[in-house]
């Protein structure tokens, strides 16, 4: 039986260079590397620096966004029956009422738009599609849904780094995408995450929630640690600038296939 290894890494001389590099600089922890690789993502989706906030991990990405929609008891996230288990567990974990459409086929991964139209209720506040394997789902009806339905759209975009839908990178056509660097993923820092969203209160609520709620970031904090202030609750979502390097470096190569 041929066996499918669970990952394959591609971290060459270049990759090991940047982190050797990156270890010299004097800063291991969320930093100015940080900021570099939000850039780095953000050119290689076509969209601006702004719009991207690196996480510890794409479940983190998921759990601050559904935590920042504040779901009450009994408000429904429509999401479908075969992904990956961190979609359903941070629904669970950020109070909402998880609610699986099917997928389309056996030869169409992705979920269905009518099953997805035959769950929703007057309770249903947030719709996660994931393009799976990379294909996208299929996004004209869903963005439909979304017009006559208004829900908040999260893309779990994990298999779909540079993929398209149209001239529009995945990721970028809901209200939401979330991606994972994890090992096995098309880019990798070990452990890591992105979120893309062009709501910019929404992003600067990401920020502070990915760290502890304090309203400065750490390189503003560093220059200035007596004052800052907490803004809401929040927890330790950070990526590093060592992982953050070695993403910089992953995206050069991913560039240049
Ligand atoms: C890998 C993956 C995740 C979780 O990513 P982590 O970075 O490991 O938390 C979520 N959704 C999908 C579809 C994935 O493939």
């Amino acid at each position: 039986m041929k066996q499918i290894p669970f990952f394959s890494l591609n971290v060459d001389h270049n990759d090991k260079k940047a982190i050797m590099k990156s270890l010299s600089n004097n800063w291991l922890s969320m930093g100015p590397q940080t900021l570099i690789f939000e850039k780095k993502f953000a050119e290689l989706i076509k969209t601006s620096k702004v719009n991207c906030v690196a996480t510890s991990s794409c479940t983190a990405s998921l759990h601050m966004t559904l935590l920042s929609l504040n779901l009450q008891k009994d408000d429904e996230v429509i999401l479908p029956s075969l992904t990956f288990v961190a979609d359903i567990n941070t629904v669970i974990f950020a109070g909402g009422k998880p609610v699986l459409a099917d997928i389309n086929s056996t030869s169409d991964l992705t979920i269905s738009a009518e099953n997805i139209e035959k769950k929703i209720t007057k309770k249903t506040k947030v719709v996660i599609i994931v393009h799976y394997a990379g294909y996208e789902c299929d996004m004209k009806k869903i963005l439909e849904l979304k017009k006559k339905y208004k829900f908040f759209l999260i893309e779990d975009a994990c298999h779909a780094l540079v993929s398209k839908y149209k001239k529009t990178y995945l990721g970028l056509l809901g209200d939401v995408g979330v991606f994972s660097f994890y090992s096995n993923k098309n880019m990798t820092t070990g452990e890591g995450g992105m979120i893309v969203s062009k709501n910019k209160k929404f992003l600067h609520d990401m920020r502070s929630i990915r760290n502890h709620g304090i309203s400065k970031s750490l390189i503003e904090r560093n220059k200035s640690i007596l004052s800052y202030n907490i803004i809401k609750p929040g927890l330790n979502y950070r990526i590093d600038d060592l992982r953050a390097t070695l993403g910089i470096s992953q995206i050069r190569k991913l560039k240049k296939k």
